[in-house]
């Protein structure tokens, strides 16, 4: 009883910010004396202190509560195909310190595991006041996360990290807990709690080297029985076009994923060898500066994608009927190049009655969403077993 008030107190503080003792009580129907013992026991861990006095309402002029969002701090990680992001937040998951790197993550996990606790340990040297409590870490991954195995990521997604128990690794490096979920389940999570819209029914579409899609359904992330779904990247337009990584074939990847995109172009310049994609490798970056500068074949093959990505987003409408879909990952910076397309083609799928009432847009939170994310996974359990938090943050360094 004692832990439940306790956290239904925590969670009316960080939600106000600021309260005062009586509010508590009227607001959650505990008793003074209830209210106060939590109180004091909420100021012993760091998260909660007395800010200030406010306005009299008649008597004593009231104590202000104030939740103190930097009394511990979350680190936030993405690992994309090709890249790692890493965030440091508050508890309100303002970023206060990012980093990103190149790595080829699918191919070289012990590269990119190194690379994360290097970062994770520089980032929490370097912030404010000298190596911070951390609540926990989240990581996002490249792949659906089985319940049954929720420190790992499944190898038929991403097969050198098999057997790879991240959570444990992570989890023994800096002795704090360490959530892993799907990149675009936390990319959905990210816009539903930060976001522009934060509609409890909303589908993120990420699209980057491949496609995967993240649903929050009346206000939840919806995983399925075993963490895959949202899988759009791996749905058949074509049964019998090209083999997928998964296995299967002609999964939407395979007609839009980024492999796809650059084939599409190499083929293309063949006949018209003019324009800033001749040469050079191709990145999703070259791609989409390409496009955003005019030249006509980054135009036409990121259209192609728009239009190929609205047949999956059209099933998806008809399927979960959300009311809006945030499409992120590296090829939305193109905005309208990709968008309009793509939505063109969902106006020409999907039922009226799934495109009336769904707004599709570009995410509201950047490249940092999907790590944001992560860190919002940690703080989302903390807020709900509030002993997640360190039991000893900050005591007597604050006044
Ligand atoms: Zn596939």
């Amino acid at each position: 009883m004692r832990a439940e008030n306790r956290r239904l107190m925590l969670n009316l503080l960080w939600k106000e910010r600021e309260a005062s003792r009586a509010e508590l009580a009227r607001r959650t129907g505990l008793s003074r004396s209830t209210v106060s013992a939590i109180i004091e026991d909420l100021m012993e861990t760091g998260l909660v202190r007395e800010a200030r006095t406010g306005a009299s309402t008649g008597g004593r002029r009231p104590i202000v509560l104030a939740f103190q969002a930097d009394a511990a701090l979350l680190v936030g990680v993405e690992f994309g195909a090709t890249h790692i992001s890493l965030v440091l937040t508050d508890l309100y998951c303002t970023v206060r310190e990012f980093r990103e790197v190149a790595c080829p993550v699918r191919d070289e996990p012990e590269t990119a595991l190194r690379w994360v606790e290097d970062g994770i340990r520089a980032l929490l040297g370097g912030a404010r006041g000298g190596s911070p409590e951390l609540v926990g870490i989240g990581v996002a991954a490249p792949s659906p996360i089985d319940p049954r195995r929720p420190g790992e990521l499944v190898p038929t997604i991403v097969p050198k990290w098999a057997g790879i128990d991240v959570a444990r690794r992570l989890g023994r490096a800096f002795g704090r807990p360490v959530l892993l979920d799907n990149d675009a389940n936390l990319g959905a999570l990210a816009e539903h709690w930060w976001g522009a819209s934060q509609s409890p029914h909303l589908a993120y579409l990420k699209v980057a080297t491949g496609i995967g899609a993240g649903l929050i359904l009346d206000g939840r992330v919806f995983r399925g029985i075993g963490g895959v779904a949202g899988e759009i990247g791996h749905t058949s337009i074509d049964p019998n076009g090209p083999a997928c990584m998964c296995g299967l074939r002609g999964c939407l990847t395979t007609l839009v994923g980024t492999q796809r995109l650059f084939e599409l172009v190499r083929e293309r310049r063949a006949i018209h060898p003019t324009g800033p994609l001749d040469t050079g490798p191709l990145s999703v970056d070259a791609l989409v500066d390409a496009g955003l500068a005019g030249d006509a074949l980054a135009r036409d093959v990121l259209a192609h994608a728009g239009r190929t990505l609205g047949i999956g987003v059209a099933n998806l409408l008809n399927l979960v009927n959300p009311e809006r879909v945030v499409v992120g990952g590296g090829l939305t910076r193109a905005g309208d190049l990709l968008l309009e397309p793509l939505r063109e083609r969902v106006r020409s799928l999907a039922l009226a009655e799934s495109i009336a009432q769904a707004a599709i847009e570009p995410a509201s939170l950047g490249e940092r969403g999907i790590a944001i994310g992560a860190a919002t996974l940690v703080l989302e359990k903390a807020l709900a077993f509030p002993s997640t938090f360190p039991q000893r943050v900050k005591r007597g360094v604050r006044t």
